[in-house]
């Protein structure tokens, strides 16, 4: 559950290209942790497959419960030192492997599916934070659960829920249709839109800020619109060579965003 501004979805997909790190206090803020004066509320309005449960508004009312109870559990265990080891270090810890996701994962890395972001598939990041490291192919199917899409691609959040779907603790589990997963794939022609976003910008905005003279005001002013147009150009390029979902699906007489879990 997210604090937020109605139009975004979650605080996890708040990034993407040209944002490469992420809001600390955001990330905080579900730790009981954030060091701000006051937090957005949750927009659940716009998250009402979420908001749908009371447990988890329950949850998001009281966040320091986790955090709290984790303390108090490892100070009663092990001491100060386990408090130090058990809480704040772990908590660190945890702080950063969750940053990488949106920081390293959008640097480092292979791209499989020409997202408009600069989103990557990197196999420690995964490791280390339970499969958010297939970072690009959370970008290309967002709504799937599943984010290893490959057998070798380790994603121990999706073997976590299988478990639970397998006594029935969780259910309706959303994986990517195979349809959707050959979609706008590098390898098959699609051009990827992402990384001339990335570059693009990188190089644009390098020539704003050397030629900030008035003088070439005139110049800067005509080379920005060209840059804009360019830009437009090769999204439109990238538009035509992403082979559309919905039109794949419907040629597949199938739903290309999700599909109720298929065992394989
Ligand atoms: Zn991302």
């Amino acid at each position: 559950m997210v604090g937020g501004k109605p139009s975004a979805p979650s605080p996890l997909l708040r990034h993407g290209a040209g944002r490469p790190f992420p809001d600390q206090g955001r990330l905080l803020q579900p730790c009981g942790l954030d060091p701000r004066p006051h937090a957005d509320p949750t927009p659940e309005d716009v998250i009402s497959d979420f908001a749908k449960f009371p447990e988890l508004r329950f949850l998001n009312r009281h966040d320091w419960i986790g955090p709290w109870l984790l303390a108090v559990l490892c100070l009663w265990w092990g001491g100060w030192s386990g408090l130090v080891v058990g809480f704040f270090l772990s908590t660190v810890m945890t702080w950063h492997a969750t940053f990488l996701v949106n920081s390293l994962a959008h640097l480092w890395g292979t791209r499989r599916y020409a997202t408009a972001d600069s989103s990557r598939n990197n196999f420690l990041i995964a490791l280390l934070v339970m499969g958010e490291g297939w970072h690009n192919n959370h970008h290309h199917l967002q709504s799937s659960c599943r984010q290893g899409f490959k057998w070798w691609e380790i994603d121990m959040s999706y073997y976590v829920l299988r478990v639970l779907s397998w006594v029935r603790i969780v259910h309706d589990l959303k994986a990517p249709n195979p349809t959707a997963m050959r979609t706008a794939l590098i390898k098959d022609g699609a051009y990827d839109i992402g990384m001339f976003r990335y570059h693009w910008d990188k190089a644009t905005t390098r020539v704003a800020s050397a030629t900030q003279r008035t003088d070439l005001t005139d110049t800067r002013v005509r080379f920005s619109q060209l840059a804009d147009e360019t830009l437009a150009a090769a999204e439109e390029l990238g538009r035509q060579t992403r082979r559309d979902p919905a039109a794949t699906a419907a040629a597949a007489g199938d739903d290309a965003a999700a599909e109720p879990l298929a065992l394989d």
